[in-house]
């Protein structure tokens, strides 16, 4: 691009002839500016700009080399401007990992502390990985757990890849210990997902006790239902709990271990909601078929044990998976 050509002006106001300072980006894009907004959006301008200047007023205006880039610039000047509002989203996460160093760097954080919120938050979805490496530098422990706990939808592969595909100068910002703990977050909420998408976890640990306790005056007959100690009735299938060193045979319906086996396999990522679904319940359903007595039933009593049972106790344990963040 040539210097002064149309493609290099930004676009207004940045281009108001009677501005006092020109940044210009990386990418070349002169914005012409009022040091005005910038002194008092940025401690970083206003010690630099409070350095005497040359009156004459033949002088050009002076022009000052950025590093960043146009978006970033645009993005961070619009914040400054009262008239502008600054954008809340970004598509790429580079552009948004780019605008909060630059804000730390121009020493913003702290008067744009609302505004990197917002843009963060909306952030989260598609890059949970970028939003929780920049939170965590800030210390904004809310956006840290929020981030944390979106990174759940995704699987370790993915997790592994959001990161790989992060530039090195911004991995190079975050503490090898800060990317350790959300490993570890995310793998210990893994495993307890798994752990509780088995038909033996609940038997053992008497996680049936759940499903006696869950609303009993809705459907009185399901409690006894799935699980029967010692009584072997249509479609069961023999689970030997060990409680507390003594074994105790539980007969569960077979359908009902199908769907948790089905459900282990189907679930990739910490998230579960996407897997627990009616979709997931049709091999059990289908094998429930073949029984008269159980046919009538199976889709209520999985419904109900997804939905007062295992979303529950699911949920419950989740939340009690601590993130370290300090
Ligand atoms: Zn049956």
């Amino acid at each position: 691009m040539e210097p002064g050509s149309k493609d290099t002006q930004a676009p207004s106001p940045f281009g108001d002839p009677s501005a006092d300072l020109i940044l210009r980006s990386s990418d070349g894009v002169e914005f012409r500016v009022h040091t005005l907004y910038l002194r008092k959006s940025s401690d970083f301008f206003d010690d630099m700009l409070s350095l005497p200047q040359p009156p004459s007023p033949n002088t050009p205006v002076p022009v000052v080399d950025c590093c960043e880039t146009s978006t970033t610039l645009h993005a961070i000047l619009s914040f400054c401007y009262p008239s502008m509002c600054p954008p809340t989203t970004f598509p790429n996460a580079r552009d948004i990992l780019d605008i909060c160093f630059a804000l730390e760097k121009f020493l913003m954080l702290k008067n744009a502390e609302d505004w990197i919120k917002r843009l963060l938050t909306n952030a989260v979805t598609s890059n949970p990985v970028a939003v929780y490496i920049l939170a965590h530098r800030f210390g904004w422990e809310e956006e840290v757990k929020l981030a944390a706990k979106q990174t759940l939808f995704i699987n370790l592969y993915e997790l592994i890849d959001l990161r790989s595909n992060l530039p090195v100068e911004v991995l190079d910002r975050i503490s090898a210990l800060a990317m350790h703990r959300l490993d570890a977050y995310h793998t210990a909420c893994w495993k307890l997902v798994q752990e509780r998408l088995s038909a033996q976890y609940w038997v053992d640990r008497i996680l049936w006790e759940l499903v006696m306790n869950a609303n009993p005056d809705s459907d009185p007959y399901r409690h006894t239902y799935v699980f029967q100690r010692n009584i072997a009735t249509c479609c069961s299938e023999l689970i030997v709990a060990d409680c507390e060193g003594n074994t105790v045979n539980y007969y569960v319906k077979k359908w009902w271990k199908a769907y948790m086996d089905d459900a282990r396999a189907a679930v990739d990522a910490p998230a579960y909601e996407k897997v627990l679904t009616t979709e997931t319940m049709l091999r059990a359903v289908r094998m429930a078929a073949e029984c008269r007595t159980c046919a009538p039933e199976a889709m209520k009593v999985l419904h109900v044990f997804t939905e007062q049972c295992l979303k529950v106790e699911l949920k419950k344990q989740l939340d009690k998976v601590a993130l370290k963040i300090d």
